[in-house]
């Protein structure tokens, strides 16, 4: 079989040629109840079977990074939160995103070699479109040195929500009290030190004490706290916020939205960017938010946002993200939490269980070097 492998992969150099090659891919077989486990999802061997070159609009790609995320369990929900983007449905691929590597391509656009950050299936070789609304040529143009997956986390759409959400949807200004949910996640990381360099008063809550370590001393945040072990989140933000804060930036929804609405100062502003804490929970068995009226009587202003409406500011985002981690002025992780398509599961169990600091991701190939750019 390895060697059928060898020979096809070798095939892909030629030009007018007929290509095979053995892909896995994941496809979910039944719809998660609570946390997902290995029986929501197959591992699907087949040939894929290719010409050289693709036809028009399409590449032929090698995986090499996937990325992990929460919001592909929303999607795994048939009703849920996230009205723009359509559930997956049982006995399709998941698709999420991913860098890749042009093995042909049908478009002058690209060429053999470039590497691509796009949505994939969760698969080792792709027929990915060319002319999708999200494909992006990872190139030198920021001159940038950093690992290529990167582009999943602190420079891929990780990334751009906390910065959208702070400088677009609620203008962080110098000064201000945050509190950032999810801290220590892929999001969190950056949103908190981004608010840092802004010179705000920030302080973070994570699900473990060597998150919260992390946070304190490796990423700049002035406190944080482990949500598991507060017996009361409302007593717990008093603690760190006598007079209040002034901006929520909120990940997680439940209990933390309740208490961060008891405490958000007068006029505060939500940046309402996801609610993990309910994503494993049937739609209409979700937690209530009891104290919603503090939106009215506080004045306060929530305000939701998808990142992929914002996708035109990802080349401001880069260059300004990019040179701060140039500087040395923000530091991020990224987090391998399995190696293979077969490991999908594994790796997506262990995000929503919260083993990752940073971003997520899963490694399929990176024996050619792809690590850095340069
Ligand atoms: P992440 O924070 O890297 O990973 C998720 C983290 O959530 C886990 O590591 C875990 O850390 C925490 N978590 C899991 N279950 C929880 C629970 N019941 N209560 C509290 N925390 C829990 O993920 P991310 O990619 O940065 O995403 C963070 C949030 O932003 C998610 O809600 C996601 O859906 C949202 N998001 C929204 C957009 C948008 O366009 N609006 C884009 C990207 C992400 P702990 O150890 O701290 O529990």
């Amino acid at each position: 079989e390895r060697e059928m492998e060898d020979a096809s992969e070798a095939q892909v150099c030629g030009r007018g040629v007929e290509g095979r090659v053995w892909k896995k891919e994941v496809v979910m077989v039944s719809r998660p109840q609570g946390m997902p486990v290995e029986a929501n999802f197959e591992v699907r061997r087949s040939e894929l079977v290719f010409q050289v070159p693709p036809p028009p609009g399409f590449l032929l790609v090698k995986v090499l990074w996937l990325s992990v995320d929460p919001y592909l369990r929303e999607i795994m929900n048939e009703d849920n939160g996230l009205t723009v983007i359509p559930p997956f449905q049982i006995g399709q691929p998941i698709f999420v995103g991913s860098i890749s590597k042009v093995l042909a391509s049908s478009d002058p656009k690209f060429k053999e070699g470039n590497i691509v950050q796009t949505m994939s299936p969760v698969a080792d070789y792709a027929l990915i479109s060319s002319e999708f609304f999200s494909i992006y040529k990872i190139e030198h143009t920021h001159a940038i040195n950093v690992p290529l997956n990167q582009y999943l986390g602190v420079l891929g759409f990780p990334g751009l929500t906390a910065w959208v959400g702070l400088n677009v949807i609620t203008q962080l200004q110098a000064n201000e009290e945050v509190f950032i949910s999810a801290a220590a996640g892929a999001v969190g990381l950056l949103a908190g030190q981004l608010a840092k360099l802004k010179g705000c008063r920030v302080v973070g809550s994570a699900g473990t004490d060597e998150k919260v370590r992390m946070l304190k001393e490796v990423y700049q945040f002035d406190e944080a706290f482990n949500y598991k072990t507060e017996k009361d989140l409302n007593s717990t933000l008093k603690r760190y916020f006598p007079s209040g804060f002034d901006v929520y930036f909120e990940n997680v929804g439940g209990n933390t939205l309740e208490a961060a609405l008891e405490n958000i100062r007068r006029k505060g502003r939500i940046i309402a960017c996801g609610m993990i804490s309910q994503y494993n929970k049937e739609y209409k068995e979700r937690d209530g938010v009891r104290n919603l009226m503090h939106v009215i009587g506080k004045s306060l202003k929530m305000e939701g946002f998808m990142v992929g409406d914002y996708r035109h500011m990802r080349d401001d985002f880069i260059k300004e993200v990019g040179k701060l981690l140039q500087q040395g002025r923000i530091s991020y992780h990224m987090d391998i939490l399995g190696r293979g398509i077969d490991e999908f599961t594994k790796a997506f169990v262990g995000l929503l269980g919260g083993k990752n600091i940073g971003k997520a991701v899963l490694l399929i190939d990176d024996g050619e070097n792809h690590e850095t750019l340069l």
